[in-house]
C-alpha cells in the first residue's frame, strides 16, 4: 500500500516555485568540484560581474549574504548606538530585527489604509536622533510600489546626512516602464542605498546573494563590515550563469506574473480587498479576527503563508498552489 503525503505548500517566505534552470544547475555541480578552495577573502570579482551588468564602476556595488547581509552592515554602520531607524510597519522583518541586533531603535510608521507606505508620515517621523529610512518597493508584505515621481519627492524632505535605503528585493517583477530610474537618482541624491537580491525573481535564496548600489563613499562605509570569506564561491558561478540564462529567467517571470494576477483576481472575485501587488505575492488585507479565519482554513488545506494583524500575505507558486489556495479561501468566504 503507498501512502500519499501532501508536501503542501510553501508560500510563506516569497521564493519562486522553480529550482535554477539546468545551465545554472550545470555550472553549480562543476563548482562543487573546487569546494575544497575558499573564495576571495573580500568579494572583488562579484561586484564587477554585477556592475558590468548594471554599467556602473564596481566601486558602487557592495555585496552581502543576501539583500538580509547586506541590510545587517548598513544597520551596523548607520544604524548603532541608539540612531533610530525609520521604516514602515509592518515592513520586512529584517529591518527592524537587525537594527535593534546592531543597537539602533526602529521607529514604525503603520501603512495606510491601502497598503502603501506613508512617505509624508515617514518624513516627519524624521529626528535629530535618525541615521537612516527605509523604503521598500514593491513593499513587503503588500507589493504595493512607490511611484517614483513621489519617491523622488520624498528623498528631497530627507536631511542629506541621513541615509535612505531603498529596498527592491522584488524589482525583477516590476514592467520596466514603471521601475525608478535609480542611477538618475542616486546621481542626484549621493546619501541613498539601493538595496537588491538574487533570492527572488533569480531563484538563489539558497545561496545568499544581494548587494547594494549607492555613491562609492558610501558603499566603501558599507563593505568595511563585510566578513572576511564571508561570500561562497558558489554565489559568484550562480549569479554569472544566471546572467547567461536571463532569457530563461524572465520568462519564469513572466509566468509568474501571469499567477500573481490570476490569484489576485481570484480573490477579488472573493470579495477580498487585495492592493495590486508587482511582486510575486499577493496581500490579503483583512481584519485580525477574518484573517484568522482565513489563515486556519490555508493550514488545514497544507497551505503555508504568513499573517499579519492586518492580513495575509501569500506567495505566487505555481498552478496548483493557486487553485489551492483559492479553493480553501472560497471555503471561508460561503
Ligand atoms: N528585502 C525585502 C523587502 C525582502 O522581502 C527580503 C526577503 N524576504 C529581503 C530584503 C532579504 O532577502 P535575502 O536576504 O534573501 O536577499
Amino acid at each position: 500500500m503507498t501512502t500519499l503525503v501532501s508536501a503542501g505548500h510553501r508560500l510563506q517566505l516569497n521564493e519562486i516555485p522553480f529550482g535554477p534552470p539546468p545551465s545554472v544547475r550545470d555550472a553549480l555541480s562543476r563548482a562543487l568540484a573546487s569546494a575544497n578552495r575558499y573564495p576571495e577573502f573580500l568579494p572583488q570579482r562579484l561586484p564587477r560581474l554585477i556592475a558590468q551588468r548594471l554599467g556602473c564602476g564596481p566601486e558602487r556595488i557592495v555585496v552581502g549574504a543576501g539583500a538580509t547581509g547586506v541590510i545587517m552592515h548598513i544597520v551596523q554602520e548607520f544604524g548603532s548606538g541608539g540612531a533610530e531607524v525609520v521604516m514602515a510597519t509592518p515592513t520586512f522583518d529584517g529591518f527592524p530585527i537587525l537594527t535593534t541586533m546592531a543597537g539602533g531603535r526602529p521607529v514604525p510608521v503603520p501603512l495606510t489604509g491601502t497598503g502603501r507606505q506613508d512617505l509624508t508620515a515617514l518624513a516627519a517621523a524624521v529626528t535629530e536622533r535618525t541615521r537612516l529610512v527605509v523604503v521598500c518597493s514593491p513593499h513587503n508584505p503588500t507589493g504595493t510600489l512607490v511611484p517614483p515621481a513621489e519617491f523622488e519627492a520624498f528623498l528631497q524632505d530627507i536631511p542629506a546626512s541621513i541615509t535612505v535605503v531603498l529596498d527592491e528585493a522584488y524589482v525583477d517583477f516590476v514592467a520596466e516602464a514603471d521601475r525608478a530610474d535609480i542611477f538618475a537618482l542616486l546621481d542626484k541624491r549621493p546619501n541613498l542605498l539601493v538595496l537588491r537580491t538574487f533570492s527572488k525573481a533569480y531563484g538563489l535564496a539558497a545561496l545568499r546573494v544581494g548587494y547594494a548600489i549607492g555613491d562609492a563613499e558610501l558603499i566603501d562605509r558599507v563593505a568595511r563590515w563585510q566578513l572576511p570569506f564571508g561570500m561562497t564561491a558558489l554565489a559568484e558561478v550562480a549569479v554569472r550563469a544566471c546572467y547567461e540564462a536571463e532569457a530563461e529567467i524572465q520568462a519564469r517571470i513572466a509566468v509568474l506574473a501571469e499567477h500573481r494576477d490570476r490569484l489576485t483576481t481570484g480573490l477579488r472575485e472573493l470579495g477580498l480587498c487585495v492592493p495590486d501587488s508587482y511582486a510575486n505575492f499577493s496581500y490579503l488585507t483583512l481584519p485580525a479576527a477574518d484573517a484568522e479565519v482565513v489563515a486556519t482554513a490555508l493550514a488545514g488545506a497544507d497551505i503555508h503563508v504568513k499573517t499579519y494583524p492586518t492580513g495575509i500575505r501569500i506567495t505566487v507558486g505555481d498552478r496548483s498552489a493557486t487553485d489551492a489556495v483559492l479553493a480553501a479561501v472560497r471555503s471561508t468566504v460561503q
